[in-house]
């Protein structure tokens, strides 16, 4: 199974594909088996079961998800939380404690807050781009330093490069959620991460029809990650991983149209005048521009911005606009919107939502990938109506 190709295109279709096919498959069949038979495996975790993430349609999903982000391996799992939480309890045993970026997706903050300290697990937040203010945050158990390759839903870039150096100097686990960046984007391995994890539901499988997610990184890590995985039972279903399969296929078209329409939509944005602000690292002005062009190959395919005016009149806006489906997730090909304060930072208080920047009237886009032209004609005539 296992050739070397360049480029992340040529990956997406060939990396992990089974050689010869199977029984000249050019798709890889669905294997609806939950067991298959015993051919002398001698240790529990290689016993050809699908529990144990080794159906072959998990095997070929491991093999060209590392290949897209040039790492050692990986494995899949149920969905992205079960991604995140997985790695983080083969990261981290009982006494440990974690530095964890400030802003995370609402998932990850709620079992952090709320679950950590069943598991007897403590955290420190910190600010994503304040290297400096790192050092005195580590504590004599800190084991590993977390955070997000976009923040949501204000899309800041931390100090990357920063976090991968400061993990090796203090010896931690530097670890990544890279669901916003997407592979085609962003390949956290190039910058010495050593796991970086997603939520499969998104940008990898483009579709909003699974749910699914994935580890990628140093093969000894993953290797205790899919052990753990084995024992919590988080396994993807293996009809998810045939879709999540196709889906991976076309991702590098999806994403590099996503980035465009995203860029284009924030520029229009940026200098209507009924707009008050956009958040988005491709424009000049945003903070996080420069460290994104230094890291990144496309900005991404979520945006956000408020409206000059009141929670009715983005409320008002939202109603006007045809082509964006009002709902939560991200990374489809379909042109998805949402009011954070509503949905993904709903469970935040209203001061800590404020205190993060994410205000009432924020709008997130997490644009599809329709014609670029209609896009920005749709969302002209919601602002000028
Ligand atoms: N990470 C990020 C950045 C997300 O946006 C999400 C879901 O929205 C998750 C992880 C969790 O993924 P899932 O819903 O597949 O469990």
């Amino acid at each position: 199974m296992s050739k070397k190709y360049k480029s992340l295109e040529t990956k997406l279709i060939h990396a992990g594909e089974p050689h010869p096919r199977i029984n000249g498959a050019v798709a890889l069949p669905i294997f609806q088996s939950a067991t298959f038979e015993y051919s002398g495996e001698a240790s529990y975790h290689d016993i050809k079961y699908i529990r144990l993430n080794n159906t072959p349609n998990h095997v070929a999903l491991h093999e060209k998800l590392a290949a897209l982000e040039n790492a050692a391996a990986a494995v899949v799992t149920a969905s992205g939380m079960a991604a995140i939480s997985t790695a983080l309890f083969t990261v981290l045993s009982a006494g440990d404690h974690i530095l964890m970026q400030d802003c995370l997706y609402g998932g990850t903050h709620d079992l952090v807050t709320k679950d950590f300290q069943d598991f007897g697990l403590a955290y420190t937040f910190i600010k994503g781009d304040d290297p400096a203010s790192w050092s005195a945050q580590i504590q004599e158990n800190t084991k590993a330093i977390y955070v997000e390759a976009l923040t949501n839903p204000l899309l800041q870039v931390a100090d990357l490069k920063a976090v991968a150096g400061f993990a090796k100097a203090h010896g931690l686990v530097s670890m990544i959620d890279n669901t916003f960046a997407s592979p085609v984007n962003f390949r956290p391995a190039e910058w010495g991460f050593d796991l970086s994890l997603h939520s499969a539901t998104k940008y990898l499988n483009g579709h909003s029809d699974i749910v699914a997610g994935a580890v990628i990184g140093r093969a000894e890590w993953i290797e205790k990650i899919r052990h753990k995985l084995n024992h919590l039972g988080g396994s993807l279903d293996p009809h998810a991983a045939f879709l999540l399969h196709r889906g991976l296929k076309t991702l590098a078209l999806r994403v590099a149209k996503n980035n465009e329409n995203a860029l284009q939509l924030a520029q229009f944005l940026a200098a209507h005048p009924a707009v008050a602000n956009v958040y988005y690292a491709g424009l000049e002005s945003s903070e996080s521009y420069a460290r994104a062009c230094e890291l990144f190959e496309g900005f991404g395919g979520v945006l956000s911005f408020e409206l000059k005016g009141d929670v009715a009149q983005a409320e008002a806006f939202m109603q006007k606009v045809q082509l964006p489906i009002i709902a939560p997730s991200l990374g489809g090909v379909e042109t998805l919107m949402t009011r954070p304060a509503t949905t993904s930072h709903a469970g935040m208080s209203a001061a800590d939502r404020q205190q993060s920047g994410i205000t009432d009237t924020l709008i997130r886009v997490s644009v599809g990938i329709e014609a670029t032209e209609d896009l920005i004609e749709d969302f002209r005539q919601a602002l000028e109506d």
